[in-house]
């Protein structure tokens, strides 16, 4: 069915929807130059596109019938030196919805058919243009709506993400082979596969996997905004935090203790990085059920932040309850930045006195700060994206964007496990290898060495059309 569809010639406009100074028409497939040709007229003497050679662009009128419907830049390339691996040409008329849709009418009359969203890019990934992981790289590139996003998709289309995968393949494609071949002299009981090496190769392959597995968290948080929850006493100034760091109001702000009973959150971009700031209720000892149910969502929005922003008023510091809940072990494990709020309330004085006693009840940064005022917010916001330059985006690692790849490398890695397990007991080659094909399979199933229908239709409708 879809080697059917692959020999149509391919239509759609590449630019989005609408008016706009000029628009990019896209055809692709055997017959594209000979169609765009077709309905193409330049001045008499000039050669006709079908004559001319791959990378050049060519001025002229697009005609329909005896209609000239707008004059264009036509720019040709020729297989296999095209976005898709095919001939292609791209048509430059002008952005009207008008011109656009007489020249689609026109290209589909002569022969092409209408793309399916994605299809120029899936027939790049058939033609070996690009992997998978670099197909779905675009997409991602397409979507990315901040700085960070950006720069990790980027890398993925370059390559990142299917290159070491491959070179893992081959290595386990080799050891698969060697540990079959044993079966078929088993009388013999010789052995191909060197053990140690094989145990070797392995040790360094899960390592990677798990590593890989390992950076999806970050390029998760990266891409949908790394949280950072907001938490403290009540009437301590998260919601006024909050909204300081939207910049708009967004959580209710109340002098009533206990006024956020609920999790608000928003994204807001910081150097071009998203963060997803969750204002929580605060946490207190209570009898009120309402707020208790708060409470607990608020230690569900630790446990799955990044960063925590532990807020406290200066009064609050002398109680003994404070240490007790900074140092609750939910915040263990987290990054957590402790801002003592309301400073303005503060002279210079009782701020170096607060300073120097926290410095012996916490370990963790402390900021002083007012929410209110705007007092020490660009300094928390340098800090922010200092942290994220360094652990996010500062790093030549292959940082995971897509839960797809981050699925099926866990069960690579299973399997992988598995065979080393099997090794160790002594079981069979035969054992062994089947492991191993099967982390082959969940690796192919990421640079698209193997597909199946399904999988690239689900891949691929989501781009849009022209893509
Ligand atoms: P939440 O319960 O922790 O969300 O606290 P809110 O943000 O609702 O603030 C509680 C009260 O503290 C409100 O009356 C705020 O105006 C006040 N407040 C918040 N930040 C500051 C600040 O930096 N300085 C002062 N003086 N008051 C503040």
């Amino acid at each position: 069915m879809r080697e059917m569809l692959l020999q149509d010639t391919i239509a759609a406009p590449a630019t989005a929807a609408g008016m706009g100074a000029i628009a990019v028409i896209r055809v692709s497939g055997k017959g594209a130059i000979a169609i765009t040709s077709g309905l193409f007229s330049r001045e008499k003497g000039k050669k006709k596109l079908t004559e001319i050679g791959t990378h050049r662009i060519v001025f002229g009128r697009f005609v329909s019938g005896e209609e000239e419907i707008d004059e264009i830049l036509v720019s040709l390339f020729r297989a296999p030196h095209s976005y898709t691996g095919e001939d292609t040409t791209e048509i430059s008329c002008h952005g009207s919805p008008y011109i656009q849709e007489r020249i689609m009418d026109a290209l589909l009359q002569a022969g092409c058919r209408k793309a399916n969203p994605g299809e120029f890019t899936l027939r790049a990934f058939i033609n070996g243009k690009l992997d998978l992981t670099q197909a779905e790289a675009v997409a991602e590139l397409i979507s990315a709506q901040s700085k960070a996003h950006h720069q990790l998709a980027l890398q993925q289309l370059r390559g990142s993400v299917g290159k070491g995968l491959e070179d893992m393949r081959e290595q386990l494609i080799r050891y698969a082979s060697l540990l079959e071949l044993e079966l078929d002299f088993s009388e013999e009981d010789v052995e191909f596969a060197n053990r140690n090496e094989f145990m070797e190769l392995m040790q360094r392959i899960c390592k990677r996997l798990q590593e890989l597995l390992d950076s999806f968290k970050g390029g998760n948080a990266v891409k949908n905004g790394i949280p950072v929850t907001i938490a403290g006493a009540p009437n301590t100034g998260k919601s006024t935090l909050l909204n300081a760091l939207l910049g708009e109001e967004k959580a209710i702000v109340s002098p009533v203790a206990g006024t956020t009973r609920d999790v608000i959150e928003d994204v807001s971009y910081i150097k071009g990085v998203a963060f997803r700031f969750i204002d929580t209720a605060g946490i207190r000892s209570t009898e009120d059920t309402v707020e208790q149910m708060g409470i607990v969502r608020t230690f569900a929005r630790v446990e799955q932040a990044s960063i925590v922003f532990y807020l406290a008023e200066p009064g609050e510091i002398e109680k003994d309850t404070f240490s007790e809940h900074l140092n609750d072990k939910r915040f263990l494990n987290k990054r957590l930045l402790l801002l003592v709020n309301k400073c303005d309330l503060l002279n210079k004085q009782q701020e170096e006195d607060l300073s120097k006693k926290l410095l012996s009840l916490t370990t963790h940064p402390v900021f002083f700060i007012s929410a209110l005022h705007g007092i020490g917010m660009d300094k928390l916001r340098l800090w922010l994206e200092a942290l994220v330059e360094h652990e996010y985006l500062n790093t030549r690692e292959t940082v995971l964007i897509s839960v797809r790849h981050s699925d099926a490398i866990r069960r690579a890695l299973d399997a992988c496990r598995e065979a080393m397990l099997r090794m160790e007991a002594g079981m069979s080659g035969e054992l062994v290898a089947q492991e191993v094909r099967e982390s082959l399979y969940y690796l192919g199933l990421i640079t698209g060495k193997v597909s199946t229908e399904d999988l690239l239709d689900v891949i691929f409708r989501d781009f849009c059309i022209g893509k």
